[in-house]
């Protein structure tokens, strides 16, 4: 078989072959014949092009049978005779496993099914590929040959192509007939229930915001090629405007920030990109299948790139080809997503500043792709409250924008166009849901004291002004990590300082007296804001970050120690440094420090009471050293979620290898226990802020390791206290003392049923 190449991204050679078949399709597809005549010159378009024996196309039905829908090559009788199963043989294998499958030994697979009816015996060569559309199979494209043969990795890319293609129309109604059609349709949208990982708790209703292109829903092949070639002129016109637009209004812009943009117009402007969508608009197709054609190629070409920019630019042209597509649609804007009035917002990915970007009234709830719950863009989804789930892959192209969407951050999953039984059970649990609230909110003023009499401080995490009334409605003790560097994402300039002064202070005086221990900005990371240039860093968790960041350009600390200085006068000012490594460092800051307060005493502005400073524990270099480092400061706090990152060189922000250490690992927990230990024979009490305390049972470990402060996310406050309160932090150290030397992946199911046993609430 040889299919023709696809083109690479931008410019490249001339290429005929892609054009010359999209060109039959289209004839084949307009013909005055019957679905199934249609059909079958669009199989003999396919498999004339391509120099292979057979080609057949596979629908799928609605009890999931796959049926022979169309044939060149194989016994025509078996057309719409031949069925197989969800995953029966080697077509079976592609639908159920959404990938293509090639194989030079197609009897000899131990997946192949033989089918006497089709005469396929003599086939060596398998090429087939899922014809997907909205995440979905419906169909399999099967290219074979006789003779034993490794298709190359081009030519699947091409199928691919073809495939996709094929899929548009079958769900277009441009090819089957009307009943055909509506079969699909329903397949496309009869309701699911997916399952993933739950990040941020809670429930949540609402109409799916996608944040990429919803599924078009226009015609893919169009007769008025004039008409189109102006349609997309004119939508290409608009983009470049508005590309032209941005730039003017971040005309203050500089270094990579500006290099970005100005390369994203570059790719606006291109010449061949516009070439080829002139030239995908001539063979036929529409304006909008041009723009998805065109980029399937440009994906598939640049998947293969090693060099990261590269593949990182593939965002660039997605990005455009999506704008392109919604002024195509006739939006004004091809920017900003029009919101519904309770959204759920579908992303593959999005930053921490992205989604402070929505408005919070009408963000009900959020589906990602692949996010752990300590990546940033959790942790600010939790100080809103917005129930989130990820983990769903490529199942997440499963929900239409529009769509109603009912996102369950406890059990992980979504309902995608739920039955009304679904929204009435959804309902109901969500008023027990309050009620346990509600029985949370009447513990708040009980003590924090475990059984055995050990007194538990509890305070909770912040980062916007936004969280503070929950400390009155959880009863935390005070704010054990307020993060400002929200404060620094959120804009497309450095905050000034009178603008972080008023935040402090209205911070302070929220609190009401109660402690608040601010956290100078921790940029850097996956916290990167627009306008600082970082550089190109390959590792940017261990890269410039935090207190080395701080230090290096006081011109960002500086104001911020000037702000917080002003905003405590006459109270308490509690500021601890975020990634900390050496106990040196804290020299440093300290000085930067003095330096503020020395400016502020030379014009008499009023000064905090009292200056606290703390350091973040979250490397093991500095878990390592806690006791040197104590000496240095007056309190200590474990910034769990970075130290188990480094602990188990585990990208927090990377979901597959976050599923891999679970922090209730005996060496880790061995390792916090021992920092703890160690900080124990010093002044400086010890906290600990990571996310992990919000998982009931690892902070009842933590309380067993002789933890007794902690900083969490406010929900997790009125859980933490009623465990506390149930166990014996005694019973866990002593059963740790046997348990944690010995060789485990994990203690969790061993712990969980200590607890168990030991009737400690943890729910
Ligand atoms: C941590 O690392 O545990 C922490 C609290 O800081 P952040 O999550 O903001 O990096
Ligand atoms: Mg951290």
């Amino acid at each position: 078989m040889s299919i023709e190449k696809t083109r690479p991204p931008h410019g490249g050679h001339g290429d005929q072959g892609i054009t010359v078949l999209l060109r039959r399709m289209h004839d084949a597809v307009a013909l005055e014949a019957s679905a199934q005549q249609r059909l079958d010159h669009l199989t003999k378009a396919i498999a004339s092009h391509v120099v292979a024996d057979v080609c057949s196309i596979y629908l799928r039905r609605p009890d999931d049978d796959l049926e022979l829908y169309s044939t060149e090559g194989l016994n025509r009788e078996a057309v719409h005779k031949t069925r197989l199963k969800w995953g029966e043989g080697l077509t079976g294998l592609v639908a159920e496993s959404h990938r293509p499958l090639v194989t030079d030994d197609a009897p000899h697979h131990p997946a192949f099914a033989y089918r006497p009816e089709t005469g396929e015996e003599a086939l060596h060569s398998f090429l087939g590929v899922p014809l997907i559309r909205s995440g979905k199979t419906l169909g399999v494209l099967v290219v074979q040959n006789k003779a034993a043969r490794k298709y190359s990795d081009d030519e699947v890319e091409a199928a691919q192509a073809v495939a996709t293609l094929l899929a548009e129309i079958s769900a277009s109604g441009e090819l089957l007939s009307r009943e055909e059609t509506a079969v699909v349709g329903e397949m496309l949208h009869r309701p699911e229930r997916l399952k993933g990982i739950a990040i941020v708790s809670g429930i949540a209703s609402g109409r799916a915001v996608y944040l990429r292109p919803p599924a078009p829903k226009h015609n893919v092949f169009s007769s008025d090629v004039a008409g189109e070639a102006a349609r997309l002129e004119e939508g290409l016109n608009n983009l470049r405007a508005s590309v032209d637009a941005m730039i003017a209004e971040n005309a203050s812009l500089s270094g990579v920030s500006r290099e970005v943009l100005e390369t994203y117009r570059l790719f606006a402007y291109d010449r061949s990109w516009k070439d080829r969508l002139r030239a995908a608009v001539f063979s036929g197709l529409t304006a909008e299948s041009a723009v998805e054609q065109v980029q399937n190629e440009n994906r598939a070409r640049m998947m293969q790139a090693r060099d990261p920019y590269l593949r990182e630019r593939l965002h660039d042209l997605d990005d455009l080809a999506h704008r392109l597509l919604r002024f195509l649609s006739g939006e004004k804007n091809g920017g900003q997503r029009a919101l519904y009035q309770e959204t759920i917002l579908v992303a593959q990915q999005m930053g921490p500043a992205e989604l402070l970007e929505y408005d919070r009234d009408v963000l009900k709830g959020l589906v990602l792709g692949e996010v752990s719950a300590t990546s940033h863009v959790a942790i600010v989804a939790r100080a809103l409250k917005i129930p989130m789930v990820t983990g769903l892959g490529e199942a997440i192209n499963r929900c239409e924008e529009g769509d109603e969407v009912i996102v369950d951050g406890d059990a992980g999953e979504i309902h995608v166009r739920p039955t009304s039984d679904v929204i009435e059970t959804y309902r109901s649990k969500r008023e027990l849901q309050s009620e346990r609230q509600a029985a949370f909110a009447s513990e708040k003023d009980l003590p924090s004291v475990t059984k055995d009499g050990v007194n538990v401080t509890i305070m909770m995490n912040a980062g916007l002004a936004f969280d503070m009334p929950h400390l009155k409605e959880t009863g935390a003790q005070g704010v054990g990590l307020f993060r400002t560097e929200l404060q620094f994402l959120v804009g497309s300039q450095l905050p000034s300082v009178s603008s972080q002064e008023m935040l402090y202070r209205e911070v302070l005086d929220l609190a009401d007296g109660l402690p608040v221990i601010f956290r100078t900005a921790d940029i850097g990371g996956d916290k990167t804001a627009s306008y600082m240039d970082h550089g190109k860093e390959l590792n940017p968790a261990m890269g410039w970050r935090g207190l080395r960041m701080a230090v290096d350009r006081p011109g960002l600390i500086r104001p911020q120690l000037r702000a917080l200085l002003a905003a405590a006068a006459n109270r308490t000012l509690y500021i601890m440094f975020p990634m900390v490594t050496l106990a040196e460092e804290i020299d440093d800051a300290r000085a930067l420090l003095d330096r503020e307060i020395e400016r502020a005493e030379r014009q008499n502005k009023a000064l905090p009471n009292d200056i606290k400073i703390g350091a973040m524990i979250e490397t093991p270099a500095a878990a390592w050293r806690v006791g040197q480092i104590a000496e240095k400061v007056d309190f200590l706090s474990v910034g769990g979620n970075d130290l188990a990152q480094f602990y188990f060189a585990a990208d927090r922000d990377c979901e597959r290898v976050q599923r891999r250490f679970d922090p209730m690992n005996p060496g880790f927990l061995s390792f916090l226990r021992d920092c703890a230990v160690k900080a124990a024979k010093t002044e400086a009490p010890l906290s600990y802020c990571g996310e992990q305390a919000s998982d009931p049972v690892m902070a009842a470990a933590l309380l067993g390791l002789g933890i007794t402060n902690f900083s969490m996310p406010a929900t997790a406050v009125g859980p933490f206290r009623r465990m506390t309160r149930s166990l014996n932090a005694g019973h866990i150290s002593q059963w740790f003392d046997e348990i944690l030397p010995q060789p485990r992946e994990s203690i969790r199911e061993e712990f969980t049923a200590f607890l168990r046993v030991n009737s400690v609430v943890v729910e």
